[in-house]
């Protein structure tokens, strides 16, 4: 909600048991995080707002001061990954 937050999760491991299934180990998911995922989906949506019409320098200094610690290469990384599909 605009305020710098870290998040601690202790994410649950399941194991399978069941000989003809392919998978080994579960991990638990999270509906506000990506699959491995290091930030929520919500501060990716944040970042890519204040990014979009700036330089990645200015998006960078306007997110350290209260939103996030993103470097411009971070933020370069997830404008390519939201645009270059698409
Ligand atoms: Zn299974």
């Amino acid at each position: 909600m605009g305020k710098k937050t870290k998040v601690v999760i202790e994410n649950r491991k399941f194991f399978c048991d069941n000989p003809n299934c392919g998978f080994t180990t579960f991990a638990e998911r999270f509906d506000f995080l990506s699959q491995k995922g290091k930030k929520t989906k919500r501060l990716i949506e944040k970042i890519v707002d204040v990014s979009l019409n700036t330089s990645s320098t200015t998006a960078s200094r306007t997110l350290k001061g209260g939103i996030a610690d993103v470097g411009k290469s971070t933020i370069c990384s997830l404008l390519k990954k939201r645009y270059a599909s698409s």
